[in-house]
Protein backbone atom coordinates (compact mmCIF):
# COMPACT_ATOMS: atom_id res chain seq x y z
CA UNK A 1 0.00 0.00 0.00
CA UNK A 2 1.31 3.20 -1.14
CA UNK A 3 -1.01 5.65 0.55
CA UNK A 4 -0.43 9.45 1.10
CA UNK A 5 -0.27 9.61 5.33
CA UNK A 6 -1.46 12.86 6.55
CA UNK A 7 -1.48 14.88 10.09
CA UNK A 8 -3.64 17.06 11.54
CA UNK A 9 -2.50 20.61 12.33
CA UNK A 10 -3.84 20.25 15.79
CA UNK A 11 -1.25 18.42 16.64
CA UNK A 12 1.88 21.12 16.22
CA UNK A 13 -0.67 24.59 16.49
CA UNK A 14 -3.74 26.12 17.28
CA UNK A 15 -4.51 28.38 15.11
CA UNK A 16 -4.52 29.41 11.28
CA UNK A 17 -1.83 32.39 11.16
CA UNK A 18 0.94 32.44 9.11
CA UNK A 19 3.04 31.75 11.72
CA UNK A 20 1.25 28.58 12.62
CA UNK A 21 0.78 27.12 8.94
CA UNK A 22 4.84 27.57 9.14
CA UNK A 23 5.15 25.88 12.20
CA UNK A 24 2.66 23.08 11.06
CA UNK A 25 4.41 22.53 7.88
CA UNK A 26 7.99 21.72 9.06
CA UNK A 27 6.57 19.83 12.01
CA UNK A 28 4.69 17.79 9.52
CA UNK A 29 7.51 17.17 7.00
CA UNK A 30 10.22 16.59 10.02
CA UNK A 31 8.15 13.75 11.02
CA UNK A 32 7.52 12.37 7.38
CA UNK A 33 4.29 13.08 6.26
CA UNK A 34 2.92 14.32 2.83
CA UNK A 35 -0.49 15.91 3.63
CA UNK A 36 -1.42 18.59 5.89
CA UNK A 37 -5.12 18.80 7.30
CA UNK A 38 -6.34 22.43 8.56
CA UNK A 39 -9.00 22.92 11.00
CA UNK A 40 -10.86 25.61 9.96
CA UNK A 41 -11.78 28.65 12.11
CA UNK A 42 -14.27 31.09 12.26
CA UNK A 43 -13.28 34.53 12.86
CA UNK A 44 -9.74 33.10 11.63
CA UNK A 45 -8.47 33.28 8.49
CA UNK A 46 -5.63 32.06 6.81
CA UNK A 47 -2.94 34.49 5.24
CA UNK A 48 -3.52 32.70 1.93
CA UNK A 49 -1.03 33.32 -0.41
CA UNK A 50 1.75 32.68 1.93
CA UNK A 51 0.22 29.64 3.10
CA UNK A 52 -0.36 28.54 -0.63
CA UNK A 53 2.93 29.20 -1.29
CA UNK A 54 4.74 27.68 1.20
CA UNK A 55 2.58 24.01 1.03
CA UNK A 56 3.40 23.94 -2.42
CA UNK A 57 7.13 24.96 -1.85
CA UNK A 58 7.02 22.03 1.19
CA UNK A 59 5.12 19.90 -1.56
CA UNK A 60 2.60 18.67 0.74
CA UNK A 61 -1.27 17.81 0.17
CA UNK A 62 -3.30 19.90 1.64
CA UNK A 63 -7.19 19.36 3.04
CA UNK A 64 -9.20 21.69 5.28
CA UNK A 65 -12.01 20.18 7.95
CA UNK A 66 -15.06 21.87 9.65
CA UNK A 67 -17.89 21.25 11.57
CA UNK A 68 -21.17 23.98 10.94
CA UNK A 69 -21.98 25.79 14.00
CA UNK A 70 -25.26 26.02 15.94
CA UNK A 71 -25.91 29.42 14.41
CA UNK A 72 -25.48 28.21 10.97
CA UNK A 73 -26.01 24.53 10.70
CA UNK A 74 -28.02 23.07 7.48
CA UNK A 75 -29.80 20.07 9.48
CA UNK A 76 -31.80 22.65 11.00
CA UNK A 77 -35.13 23.53 10.14
CA UNK A 78 -34.89 27.48 10.06
CA UNK A 79 -34.53 28.53 6.81
CA UNK A 80 -32.08 31.17 8.17
CA UNK A 81 -29.82 29.32 9.90
CA UNK A 82 -29.79 27.04 6.78
CA UNK A 83 -29.12 29.53 4.55
CA UNK A 84 -26.32 30.61 6.81
CA UNK A 85 -25.19 27.02 7.11
CA UNK A 86 -25.06 27.14 3.13
CA UNK A 87 -22.91 30.03 3.22
CA UNK A 88 -20.61 28.62 5.70
CA UNK A 89 -20.13 25.88 3.69
CA UNK A 90 -19.32 28.17 0.85
CA UNK A 91 -16.68 30.21 2.64
CA UNK A 92 -14.84 27.06 3.83
CA UNK A 93 -14.78 25.96 0.27
CA UNK A 94 -13.04 29.35 -0.66
CA UNK A 95 -10.64 29.20 2.29
CA UNK A 96 -10.21 25.52 1.17
CA UNK A 97 -9.69 26.30 -2.33
CA UNK A 98 -7.50 29.40 -1.44
CA UNK A 99 -4.31 27.74 -0.14
CA UNK A 100 -4.68 25.23 -2.75
CA UNK A 101 -6.36 22.05 -0.64
CA UNK A 102 -8.53 19.36 -2.58
CA UNK A 103 -10.25 18.55 0.00
CA UNK A 104 -12.99 20.01 2.67
CA UNK A 105 -14.03 17.10 4.96
CA UNK A 106 -15.69 16.75 8.54
CA UNK A 107 -19.13 17.04 9.94
CA UNK A 108 -20.29 19.59 6.89
CA UNK A 109 -23.94 18.35 7.45
CA UNK A 110 -24.55 19.82 11.37
CA UNK A 111 -23.19 21.56 14.16
CA UNK A 112 -20.87 19.85 16.05
CA UNK A 113 -21.67 18.78 19.64
CA UNK A 114 -24.76 16.89 21.45
CA UNK A 115 -27.85 17.19 20.05
CA UNK A 116 -31.41 17.88 21.78
CA UNK A 117 -33.21 15.61 19.67
CA UNK A 118 -33.31 13.07 16.74
CA UNK A 119 -32.69 14.35 13.12
CA UNK A 120 -36.00 15.64 11.62
CA UNK A 121 -36.78 14.70 7.96
CA UNK A 122 -37.25 18.35 7.30
CA UNK A 123 -33.90 18.89 8.50
CA UNK A 124 -32.11 15.85 6.29
CA UNK A 125 -34.16 17.28 3.42
CA UNK A 126 -32.06 20.22 4.06
CA UNK A 127 -28.87 18.75 4.19
CA UNK A 128 -29.01 17.52 0.77
CA UNK A 129 -30.22 20.70 -0.75
CA UNK A 130 -27.60 22.29 0.55
CA UNK A 131 -24.73 19.52 0.00
CA UNK A 132 -25.84 19.66 -3.37
CA UNK A 133 -25.13 23.40 -3.56
CA UNK A 134 -22.13 23.32 -2.18
CA UNK A 135 -21.13 20.12 -4.17
CA UNK A 136 -21.52 22.18 -7.71
CA UNK A 137 -19.45 25.25 -5.90
CA UNK A 138 -16.75 22.89 -4.64
CA UNK A 139 -15.99 20.91 -8.42
CA UNK A 140 -15.82 24.24 -9.68
CA UNK A 141 -12.90 25.12 -7.56
CA UNK A 142 -11.51 21.74 -7.94
CA UNK A 143 -12.43 20.35 -4.15
CA UNK A 144 -14.11 17.03 -2.97
CA UNK A 145 -16.11 17.46 -0.27
CA UNK A 146 -16.05 14.00 2.53
CA UNK A 147 -18.66 13.71 4.70
CA UNK A 148 -17.13 12.54 8.36
CA UNK A 149 -19.18 10.41 10.06
CA UNK A 150 -18.73 11.02 13.38
CA UNK A 151 -20.43 9.38 16.98
CA UNK A 152 -23.45 10.36 18.86
CA UNK A 153 -22.36 12.65 21.11
CA UNK A 154 -20.90 15.36 17.82
CA UNK A 155 -23.66 14.70 15.22
CA UNK A 156 -27.75 12.96 15.28
CA UNK A 157 -26.95 13.11 11.01
CA UNK A 158 -24.81 10.15 10.23
CA UNK A 159 -23.05 7.96 13.34
CA UNK A 160 -22.56 5.07 11.20
CA UNK A 161 -20.76 4.24 7.48
CA UNK A 162 -24.21 2.88 6.62
CA UNK A 163 -25.84 6.37 7.53
CA UNK A 164 -22.94 8.16 5.97
CA UNK A 165 -23.26 6.09 2.61
CA UNK A 166 -26.98 6.99 2.41
CA UNK A 167 -26.28 10.20 2.16
CA UNK A 168 -23.55 10.18 -0.10
CA UNK A 169 -26.41 8.40 -2.00
CA UNK A 170 -28.79 11.17 -1.78
CA UNK A 171 -26.61 13.95 -2.03
CA UNK A 172 -25.61 12.43 -5.69
CA UNK A 173 -22.51 14.34 -6.67
CA UNK A 174 -19.31 12.95 -8.09
CA UNK A 175 -17.54 14.90 -5.68
CA UNK A 176 -18.60 13.94 -2.45
CA UNK A 177 -17.48 10.95 -0.92
CA UNK A 178 -17.00 9.43 2.44
CA UNK A 179 -14.99 9.53 5.62
CA UNK A 180 -14.32 7.30 8.26
CA UNK A 181 -12.73 7.71 11.29
CA UNK A 182 -11.47 5.26 13.82
CA UNK A 183 -12.38 7.27 16.81
CA UNK A 184 -15.99 7.50 16.16
CA UNK A 185 -15.96 4.12 14.60
CA UNK A 186 -14.66 2.51 18.46
CA UNK A 187 -17.69 3.91 19.46
CA UNK A 188 -20.31 3.50 17.02
CA UNK A 189 -19.52 0.51 14.45
CA UNK A 190 -19.73 -3.70 15.48
CA UNK A 191 -16.26 -3.94 14.41
CA UNK A 192 -13.70 -2.07 12.01
CA UNK A 193 -13.60 -4.19 8.96
CA UNK A 194 -17.58 -4.43 7.62
CA UNK A 195 -17.97 -0.70 7.31
CA UNK A 196 -15.14 -0.26 5.60
CA UNK A 197 -16.05 -2.99 2.79
CA UNK A 198 -19.52 -2.02 2.43
CA UNK A 199 -17.54 1.42 2.15
CA UNK A 200 -15.41 0.10 -0.78
CA UNK A 201 -17.04 2.52 -3.91
CA UNK A 202 -17.57 5.26 -1.69
CA UNK A 203 -14.42 5.85 0.86
CA UNK A 204 -12.52 9.05 -0.05
CA UNK A 205 -11.08 9.59 3.22
CA UNK A 206 -9.76 8.10 6.71
CA UNK A 207 -8.87 9.60 10.11
CA UNK A 208 -7.07 7.29 12.14
CA UNK A 209 -6.66 7.83 15.89
CA UNK A 210 -6.88 6.56 19.50
CA UNK A 211 -9.72 5.88 21.46
CA UNK A 212 -8.55 8.60 23.67
CA UNK A 213 -7.02 10.93 20.70
CA UNK A 214 -3.32 10.09 22.36
CA UNK A 215 -0.36 8.33 21.25
CA UNK A 216 -1.31 5.85 17.98
CA UNK A 217 -1.09 2.40 19.25
CA UNK A 218 -1.40 3.31 23.24
CA UNK A 219 -4.70 2.37 23.41
CA UNK A 220 -7.13 -0.34 22.52
CA UNK A 221 -8.29 0.24 18.88
CA UNK A 222 -7.67 -2.62 16.46
CA UNK A 223 -5.49 -1.21 14.00
CA UNK A 224 -4.81 -4.40 12.46
CA UNK A 225 -8.14 -5.10 11.53
CA UNK A 226 -8.14 -1.19 9.99
CA UNK A 227 -5.76 -1.26 7.76
CA UNK A 228 -6.24 -5.15 7.00
CA UNK A 229 -9.65 -3.94 5.55
CA UNK A 230 -8.12 -1.00 3.42
CA UNK A 231 -6.11 -3.41 2.30
CA UNK A 232 -8.67 -5.76 1.14
CA UNK A 233 -10.77 -2.66 -1.09
CA UNK A 234 -7.47 -1.54 -2.03
CA UNK A 235 -8.43 1.71 -0.67
CA UNK A 236 -6.05 4.47 -2.47
CA UNK A 237 -6.81 7.48 -0.20
CA UNK A 238 -5.21 9.62 2.07
CA UNK A 239 -4.89 8.23 5.90
CA UNK A 240 -4.51 11.21 8.23
CA UNK A 241 -3.94 11.04 12.13
CA UNK A 242 -5.51 13.09 14.52
CA UNK A 243 -4.92 13.57 17.86
CA UNK A 244 -5.88 16.42 20.55
CA UNK A 245 -4.66 17.51 24.10
CA UNK A 246 -4.47 20.20 25.71
CA UNK A 247 -1.09 20.93 25.14
CA UNK A 248 -1.97 22.62 21.84
CA UNK A 249 -5.30 24.41 21.89
CA UNK A 250 -7.44 25.93 19.26
CA UNK A 251 -10.39 28.40 19.90
CA UNK A 252 -13.68 26.48 19.75
CA UNK A 253 -12.38 23.50 18.37
CA UNK A 254 -10.64 22.25 21.41
CA UNK A 255 -13.97 22.79 23.19
CA UNK A 256 -16.56 21.48 20.81
CA UNK A 257 -14.07 18.46 21.07
CA UNK A 258 -14.30 17.66 24.25
CA UNK A 259 -10.40 18.07 24.85
CA UNK A 260 -10.06 17.95 28.39
CA UNK A 261 -7.06 16.37 29.18
CA UNK A 262 -3.01 16.76 28.21
CA UNK A 263 -2.80 13.12 26.67
CA UNK A 264 0.91 14.44 25.71
CA UNK A 265 2.90 17.58 25.32
CA UNK A 266 5.71 16.92 22.41
CA UNK A 267 4.61 17.27 18.81
CA UNK A 268 7.57 16.09 17.40
CA UNK A 269 7.23 12.94 19.20
CA UNK A 270 3.93 12.18 18.88
CA UNK A 271 3.93 12.73 15.43
CA UNK A 272 7.06 10.82 14.49
CA UNK A 273 5.77 8.02 16.52
CA UNK A 274 2.01 7.86 14.72
CA UNK A 275 3.77 8.17 11.36
CA UNK A 276 6.00 5.14 12.39
CA UNK A 277 3.12 3.43 13.49
CA UNK A 278 1.17 3.69 10.44
CA UNK A 279 4.12 2.80 8.35
CA UNK A 280 3.86 -0.62 10.11
CA UNK A 281 0.65 -0.82 10.29
CA UNK A 282 0.56 -0.09 6.43
CA UNK A 283 3.38 -3.07 5.74
CA UNK A 284 1.86 -5.31 7.87
CA UNK A 285 -1.77 -5.23 6.34
MN1 LIG B 1 -11.86 12.78 12.51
Amino acid sequence: MSNLLGVHALCFAGGIGPDDVTKVIAGAKQAGFGLVEFGLQDGHEFDADRAKEELAAAGLTVTCSRGLTLDADVSSTDLAVVKRGTQLLHDSIASTASIGGIRLTGALYSAFGKAPAPLSAAGRANIVAALKEAAADAAERNVTLGLEVCNRYETNVINTAADGLRLVEDVGADNVDLHLDTYHMNIEEDNFVAPIVASREKLGYVHVGENHRGYMGSGHIDFKSFFGALKSIDYQGAITFESFSTAVVAPNLSIQLAIWRDLWDDSDDLTKSAHQFMVEQLAGA
